[in-house]
């Protein structure tokens, strides 16, 4: 479609033309689904993440915004799914960590919560328990990174391991 043709057109014969073209593209995206209500839905840009307004409001708190127990449940389970939001390395918050065992062992990872499921045999099994929203284990580890407000120089042996060329692979984003 040539700019001559668009340019001989009305306003409003222009506007339906790259609505049309809008609307013909985001019919052919690849479609995702809602990280918040599960829905499936179709979006153009990349980093949408939610079906609509009504879970755009919900996923920024806006208040007053309730969505059925159903909606939450199926978006629960589609949060576990994806890389970005299930528990797995890849999560959007995940943080690099590097540590020194006990034992003198160096570990170097991304995911605090992912690296203690996984690692279970270090600790004392009182301490991998959940409470509340993470273990202790965790919670302790957490607080050996310098940068920290609250850091702690040691927790039952476990200490920060400086490198000088840290962990240089990217989390696929
Ligand atoms: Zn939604």
């Amino acid at each position: 479609m040539s700019n001559a043709w668009l340019a001989k057109k009305t306003w409003a014969e222009r506007r339906a033309y790259y609505h049309d073209a809008h609307i013909r593209l985001t019919a052919a995206a690849k479609p995702r689904r809602c990280v918040i209500c599960g829905n499936p839905f179709k979006c153009r840009r990349k980093k949408v993440r939610v079906c609509g307004p009504r879970c755009r409001a919900f996923l920024i708190g806006l208040p007053g915004i309730r969505l059925t127990a159903e909606q939450l449940k199926r978006g629960a389970a589609t949060r576990l799914l994806h890389p970005h939001t299930g528990p797995f390395e890849t999560h959007h918050q995940a943080k690099y960590w590097s540590l020194q065992s006990p034992m003198g062992d160096t570990y170097q990872f991304w995911n605090m919560a992912y690296f203690v499921r996984e690692h279970k045999s270090l600790f004392k099994a009182q301490d991998v328990i959940m409470q509340g929203y993470e273990t202790l284990a965790a919670h302790q580890l957490r607080r050996l990174q310098p940068d920290r407000n609250y850091s702690i120089n040691s927790w039952k042996g476990w200490k920060w391991h400086y490198v000088l060329s840290p962990l240089t692979t990217v989390r696929s984003k």
